[in-house]
């Protein structure tokens, strides 16, 4: 595997850090970010990098003459800004068949053989790193399907009232250099975002979305840099990877998150009950995944199908999206045991291993993530989410809005009772809340 680094940045909006370097060599915690790039690379197995300069390319130059030579490092500079995928196009016959695409302004820790797999499994023309923002509407974002393919990008300011996913590009990505064939004589400069992958879409080429928790950031601005050092000096950045077991906040939907109705069947059925989008915040900020675990039997009793879930979630990260604040992931059942209503979906009908007290939502949950179960929670409105909870051997909270147990199906007790979900919130994060946790995001 090869990785191409795109180090032609000038950084003027870090201007006041840089003392003269270019962007890729600023100091983060006293190592230059280049050479925090190179050590992830090296750590798994990429040692056969291109570096693409432009800007200050002397001094990149200079950093590579004074440092171990890495095995394979080449320089790329042909002297003319061509934009992202301008500079890869431009020496593109030079690329390996694969290669992985890392910008020059940003940390990252990624278990790159894992989105390698992924990639490499789908078949995909190129796949692109995804993850939520606390600023989504603010964001260019990626529309994947349930499969994981990406169907549209939409760059922003985004239409009042679009319901999108929140589902930004991280800026990285795993490319087969035959997919970018075709547009080896397209003008430049020519952005990878802006310009080439929607054309790629249009013709038909398959573009997969990679979603992850793991970190990635860019480091543009000081405010941003900051950060990345708090974060670094924390160990916010090592307890993201996939190699840590995460702490999860596992929230019921309807009835928690949202106002409990008969039928949520469109968007305009989705409210938020008052205090959630704090309270997911806060637990974003306190490091746990929040991951949406919920039954939605509409579907298999033909009330609602796929997409309008999917569009009702799209309204539910634009809403808590606005507020700052985003859900890791979301698992839904679709089933329902019993046979006999109009317009049922017969395939979808009878018993299965999700449908809450069933266990198979969380299992799902910890097939893609190492959990760390004893530090993580399930707070719902009904005693069958409880019930899934202690199965699991979870951490419980029933909440007093929603069905707040009166369904008694169940006979269990929650670990803790809370008004809503900002209390329950405020319970998981009393003993986990740091004080370099508290300052806010921005990126
Ligand atoms: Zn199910």
């Amino acid at each position: 595997m090869q990785a191409v680094i795109l180090a032609g940045g000038k950084g003027t909006r870090l201007a006041e850090r840089l003392n003269g370097r270019p962007k890729p060599l600023i100091d983060v915690l006293g190592v230059p970010l280049l050479e925090r790039q190179l050590d992830t690379l090296a750590k798994q197995g990429i040692a056969n990098v291109v570096v693409l300069v432009n800007h200050a390319a002397d001094q990149i130059e200079d950093f590579f003459a004074s440092r171990p030579p890495t095995p394979t490092a080449r320089l790329i500079d042909d002297g003319a800004p061509r934009g992202t995928a301008g500079a890869v196009l431009a020496c593109l016959e030079t690329l390996e068949e694969r290669f992985v695409v890392v910008y020059g302004d940003t940390l990252f820790e990624i278990d790159i053989p894992a989105m390698l797999a992924e990639h490499e499994a789908s078949g995909a023309d190129l796949t692109l790193l995804l993850h939520p923002n606390d600023h989504p509407a603010d964001s260019d974002l990626v529309e994947v399907d349930e499969n994981g393919w990406v169907t549209a990008f939409h760059g922003y300011p985004h239409p009042p009232g679009a319901d999108l996913r929140n589902l930004v590009n991280a800026a990285f990505y795993i490319c087969e250099r035959r997919a970018l064939e075709t547009w080896r004589q397209s003008p430049a400069p020519l952005d990878f975002a802006k310009d080439l992958f929607p054309r790629m879409l249009a013709q038909g080429m398959r573009i997969r979305g990679y979603l992850t928790f793991e970190y990635i950031k860019d480091l543009g601005t000081p405010k941003r840099l900051d950060k990345v050092e708090r974060h670094l000096a924390s160990g916010v950045v090592e307890r993201a990877g996939l190699a840590a077991a995460q702490r999860v906040a596992f929230l019921d939907r309807d009835g928690v998150i949202n106002v409990q109705r008969d039928y949520v069947r469109t968007p305009d059925d989705f409210e938020l009950i008052p205090g959630a989008i704090e309270a997911v915040r806060m637990l974003n900020e306190a490091e746990f995944r929040v991951i949406v675990v919920t039954n939605q039997p509409v579907i298999a009793r033909g009330e609602a199908d796929f997409d309008a879930v999917h569009r009702i979630h799209a309204r539910m990260e634009s809403l808590l999206g606005a507020g700052g604040a985003y859900i890791d992931a979301l698992y839904l059942c679709p089933h329902h045991p019993d046979k006999g209503f109009r317009g049922e979906v017969a395939a979808l009908k009878g018993p299965c291993r999700c449908r809450k007290p069933g266990t198979g939502l969380f299992e799902q949950a910890a097939n893609a993530m190492k959990i760390d179960f004893d530090a993580s929670w399930m707070v719902g409105d009904s005693t069958s989410d409880i019930e899934a909870g202690r199965r699991m051997k979870l951490n419980t909270i029933l909440v007093e809005t929603g069905t707040g147990g009166r369904d008694q199906k169940w006979t269990v007790q929650p670990s803790h009772r809370a008004a809503d979900l900002l209390a329950a919130a405020r319970i998981i994060c009393a003993p986990a809340m740091k004080p370099t946790m508290a300052q806010g995001s921005d990126t």
